[in-house]
């Protein structure tokens, strides 16, 4: 018998894929992957064990092996656990954040993290967000979506995220400089960089409410599905 669907949602910070993929796979049933999660856990693994920036270009794949990083099926979603430690607000700090992109092109940490997700897709059923599940980890997903929105609207979103209250004009425009610093380094990598998937459909979210974002992706995911 041919598995669940693995549906795909791939975009820029701040888009609000995570959000949107987690409440996607909420109404299908689905668990969801929030693939930026196991990036900022490695971050954090080679910050806390103080290796510096700079070595980590050299470090080959097998030495990250010491940190076990691991995803635990936990009801709706996966969880990232570093040993048997449960990683979460620990993953958003400004210094992991600052640090994940530059960690993220390095192709011994994409190797590495590969098979950890494969793994998660392995029954289906599964909702995967990040900036390479629909062109590398899962080629072969029923449904792809590009979420994107415009730079000013994703950076309010973000700092939202954070913080209760609205940005000053200064602080929404250095939320947006770090967003594009980001999108231009994911984009430009020479592995797996950011881009829509071929056959990808391109969800423009700055004037969408969220309820019809989550809406306009499960009507596609029916229409593709549909036995
Ligand atoms: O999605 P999130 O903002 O948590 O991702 C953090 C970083 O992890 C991204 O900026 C990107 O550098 C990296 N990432 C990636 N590939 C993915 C998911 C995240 O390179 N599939």
């Amino acid at each position: 018998m041919e598995r669940p669907p693995i549906i795909t949602l791939d975009g820029p910070a701040g888009s609000g894929k995570s959000t949107t993929a987690r409440e996607v796979a909420r109404r299908l049933g689905f668990r969801h992957l929030d693939s930026g999660a196991l990036y900022r856990a490695l971050t954090f693994a080679l910050l806390s064990a103080g290796i510096r920036e700079e070595e980590w270009p050299l470090l080959p794949q097998e030495a990250f092996d010491r940190f076990r990083i691991w995803l635990r099926p936990s009801g709706p979603r996966f969880q990232v656990l570093l040993g048997d430690r449960l990683l979460e607000e620990e993953l958003r700090t400004p210094e992991v954040t600052a640090r994940v992109s530059p960690l993220s092109a390095l192709p011994a940490v994409r190797a590495w993290l590969l098979e950890a997700q494969r793994q998660a897709g392995r029954e289906g059923a599964l909702v995967a967000d990040g900036r390479d599940m629909g062109t590398v980890v899962f080629p072969d997903a029923e449904v792809k979506i590009f979420l994107t929105a415009d730079l000013k609207e994703r950076a309010f979103r973000r700092f939202l995220e954070r913080q209760d209250r609205r940005p000053s004009e200064e602080e929404l425009e250095e939320e947006a400089r770090n967003i594009r610093e980001r999108d231009e380094r994911d984009s430009s990598r020479s592995v797996a960089p950011l881009k829509k998937a071929e056959g990808a459909m391109e969800v423009d979210t700055s004037d969408l409410t969220f309820e019809a974002q989550v809406g306009v992706i499960i009507n596609h995911v029916k229409v593709l599905t549909r036995g």
